[in-house]
């Protein structure tokens, strides 16, 4: 069972291009916030937030005044990426962090976003089950930009018509490379078609250390890689990959250009996915797991 006394809506939407989750605040912001208060009392928790982007409050002055309607507590933040990730918000709001390997719950908090908040609202006040969500279709050159609303199911790239861009499902930090077959769903926040930058290729670590002096979940990163290199799972999850946000910082900031975060993401869903399946394994099994995950 899991003990949760407070409830932040997560409206930090801080990375380029995206901007779904801003504009449904401005379109449906009471809605929303009657949504918020929904889940709240399902959830019998009455330390309610309301997070957002310091940049955007003219476009939220209604929906930040505090009302005698309702006792959630509003909160604008400067938007340091990478701020909206859930735990990095937390520990923001509550100066307590989320164990490594843990979730929100762990610390008796839950993290929503505008679009659940949105739909609980459909269903509960209107008793419409929401069958899609708004998407931020964006990037250098598409076709189309803008926020839509999108059903679920449809096919992503379809949704662009990138020619030779590369398509990005999520933020742009974040996000997935589309390989094709890919679906809206209730996670699918943005499709981007992004010119591909050549970056050229990686080279070895020169041990400069700049990705763990920008690490938010202050993690060894080079020594994360090397265990990466060397297949040693068990390691890195005892170094505290799970910690992990995948903000990309490590990436972008990287002189070497190696492809940090999704190595971590690796190693991530590698530990999850053995911690699932064998409680208990060996470096040399780890390895090979890792080598099937490339
Ligand atoms: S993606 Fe890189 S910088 Fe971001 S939390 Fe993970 S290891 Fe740290
Ligand atoms: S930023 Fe890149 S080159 Fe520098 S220590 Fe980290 S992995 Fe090595």
């Amino acid at each position: 069972s899991v003990d949760c006394r407070q409830l932040v809506l997560n409206a930090m939407e801080n990375q380029p291009y995206v901007t779904a989750d801003h504009r449904l605040l401005v379109e449906f912001g009471r809605e929303i916030v009657r949504g918020l208060e929904i889940l709240a009392r399902a959830a019998d928790i009455d330390h309610v937030m309301l997070a957002v982007d310091m940049r955007r409050t003219d476009d939220y002055r209604d929906l930040l005044t505090d009302t005698e309607d309702d006792s959630i507590q509003r909160v604008a933040l400067r938007p340091k990426y990478p701020i909206g990730a859930d735990n990095i918000l937390l520990k923001v709001l509550t100066r307590k962090e989320v164990p490594c390997g843990g979730i929100p719950a762990d610390i008796g908090a839950g993290v929503i976003d505008a679009g659940t908040c949105f739909a609980a609202y459909r269903w509960v006040a209107c008793g419409q089950r929401l069958n899609g969500r708004v998407v931020t279709i964006s990037g250098n050159r598409p076709e189309r930009s803008g926020n839509f609303f999108v059903p679920f199911g449809v096919d992503c790239g379809g949704l662009v018509q990138a020619d030779e861009f590369s398509i990005i499902i999520g933020n742009p930090m974040t996000g997935l490379s589309s390989q094709g077959d890919v679906v809206v769903s209730p996670a699918c926040n943005a499709i981007l078609a992004i010119e591909p930058t050549p970056i050229g290729d990686a080279a070895p670590c020169i041990r400069c250390g700049w990705c763990r002096d920008h690490c938010p979940a202050r993690l060894n990163v080079a020594a994360l890689n090397d265990l990466y290199e060397l297949g040693q799972i068990e390691s890195a999850e005892k170094a505290g990959t799970l910690s992990c946000v995948e903000c990309g910082v490590c990436s972008y900031i990287c002189p070497a250009r190696l492809p940090l975060a999704e190595r971590l993401r690796q190693l991530k869903q590698t530990i999850l996915r053995m911690r699932k399946t064998m409680p208990l394994f060996h470096e040399s099994v780890g390895s090979q797991a890792l080598r099937e995950n490339a």
